[in-house]
């Protein structure tokens, strides 16, 4: 279903009318594509306190020019150092001037510690609960930016202790592809870089499995995973076998009939994939609304199924039977539904709030034993026929709720995932990563 409101506000009239009467402004997103591959326009580079970050050569191997004389198409503020209060007002004091100049569909990146980093103080008893303070102030600070910066500009808070093994989230968050990404935080670990990785083709030579892959957002990883380079294979269930086939031919992939929630579906996938898999990301999924008062359990327990039990299920035996190769990517999906909480959706909002728990529990221990990454994307409102199908009052509220003002596009998920999935993302690990334009559902 088209976004109308989207296209009546870019014309002259829809503009002037919708100004007037205070309606929502949305801009129409600038995405990648093989023609316009980066941003336009110029980085500038800021620092807020003493930063002990070696940022300049990542920032250089974004392809940006780093200039700070014109108008910036991305704002870094390295603000990793600021300890007081007296730091944050160089926060502010860098931001200020610049970022009514930051050109539209532009980037705000703010750079922060970890925050249990040099948690303990000389005597190693007492939190520096003053550095926790203002550390934890530019979540606040960049949500709040977030909602208030318009036109198709996008701020974003990044935790890291090493630029370099952040260059893959600095690249993705600095580029089209984050299009819909808005007033996330996310964590950066400091394990070191991949090596070298073909920048066009970052996944050439690796095998990606997508469930749920013959439509919607699936078949948008699909395709972007395969743009990438990845030997994909389109998992669904055997309904849905004409549309599996078409994906998969169309890139140059294999087909999988298997329904999910089969008992051994993770030995099935592991038989059909011999040589071992690099990326595993599970998407399908299914909703079945009805208020938990109404919800008998023929409602509650496929959900949980789907959802939550086959991604642990395949997850287990996948892992235990060493299908997924050293330096391997899970990406799962949750749903800001399971992150804020929605009526008429208890079985649903449970399922993806458990892939949340199921992803930041065995994140640590999955990169310790098996040298694989365990993260999730969390969509909002994004542009499928899941969404096509809700009613229209309903669907207008839910694109406009964000401070894009406009649902996402299945693509959008994909880049996150591609992100996720890169050789070069090993250090990001256990993340939830919302790509929902900054919902108003939810932190
Ligand atoms: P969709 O219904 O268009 O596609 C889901 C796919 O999963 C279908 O091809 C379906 O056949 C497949 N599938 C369902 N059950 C399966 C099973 N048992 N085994 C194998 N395949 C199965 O949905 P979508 O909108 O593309 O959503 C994809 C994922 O994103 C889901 O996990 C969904 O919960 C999540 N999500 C979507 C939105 C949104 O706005 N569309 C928002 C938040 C989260």
């Amino acid at each position: 279903m088209a976004d109308r409101y989207l296209s009546f506000t870019a014309t002259a009239p829809g503009r002037f009318l919708t100004r007037r009467l205070g309606l929502p402004q949305p801009a129409a997103l600038r995405r990648w594509s093989p023609e316009h591959p980066s941003l336009t326009g110029s980085l500038l580079h800021l620092t807020a306190g003493t930063s002990a970050l070696d940022l300049a050569p990542v920032l250089a191997r974004t392809g940006l020019p780093l200039d700070d004389s014109s108008d910036p198409a991305a704002v870094v503020l390295d603000a990793t150092g600021v300890r007081d209060v007296d730091g944050l007002a160089e926060v502010h004091a860098a931001l200020h001037p610049v970022v009514r100049s930051v050109a539209a569909s532009g980037r705000v990146v703010v750079l922060g510690s970890p925050l249990d980093a040099g948690a303990a103080t000389d005597d190693g008893h007492h939190r520096d609960h003053h550095r926790a303070a203002v550390q934890q102030a530019l979540e606040g600070f960049v949500r709040s930016l977030g909602k208030e910066i318009g036109r198709g500009r996008t701020v974003n808070l990044v935790r890291l202790t090493d630029a370099s093994a952040a260059e893959s989230t600095l690249r993705f968050l600095l580029s089209p592809r984050s299009a819909y990404v808005s007033g996330q935080v996310i964590g950066v670990g400091a394990q070191g870089s991949a090596g070298s990785v073909d920048r066009a083709l970052p996944l050439a030579g690796r095998t990606a499995l997508v469930t749920g892959g013959a439509r919607g957002i699936g078949e948008a990883v699909a395709e972007t995973l395969a743009r990438d380079g990845a030997h994909v294979v389109v998992l669904d269930i055997p309904q849905a076998q004409a549309d599996a086939r078409r994906v998969a031919e169309r890139l140059g992939g294999t087909a999988l009939a298997l329904d999910i929630t089969a008992a051994d579906a993770g030995e099935r996938i592991a038989a059909e994939l011999p040589d071992g898999l690099d990326v595993l990301i599970h998407n399908a999924g299914i909703t079945r609304d009805r208020r938990l008062v109404n919800m008998p359990a023929e409602r509650w327990s496929p959900v949980l199924d789907v959802n939550l039990a086959s991604v642990l299920r395949t997850t287990d035996a996948l892992l235990a039977k060493g299908a997924l190769r050293t330096g391997g990517r899970i990406v799962a999906t949750a749903s800001i539904a399971g992150l804020a909480g929605n009526a008429g959706q208890t079985n649903y909002g449970a399922s993806k709030a458990g892939i949340a728990g199921l992803v930041r529990a065995l994140a640590p221990r999955a990169l310790a034993e098996h040298g694989v990454t365990v993260n999730a994307v969390a969509p909002g409102f994004i542009e499928t026929k899941m969404t096509a199908a809700v009613p229209l009052f309903i669907r207008e509220a839910g694109r406009r709720m964000n401070s894009l003002a406009q649902g996402g596009l299945p693509v959008d998920v994909a880049e996150t995932t591609a992100w996720l999935a890169h050789p070069a993302s090993g250090a990001v690990n256990g993340q939830v990563v919302r790509v929902c334009g900054q919902s108003l559902l939810g932190a």
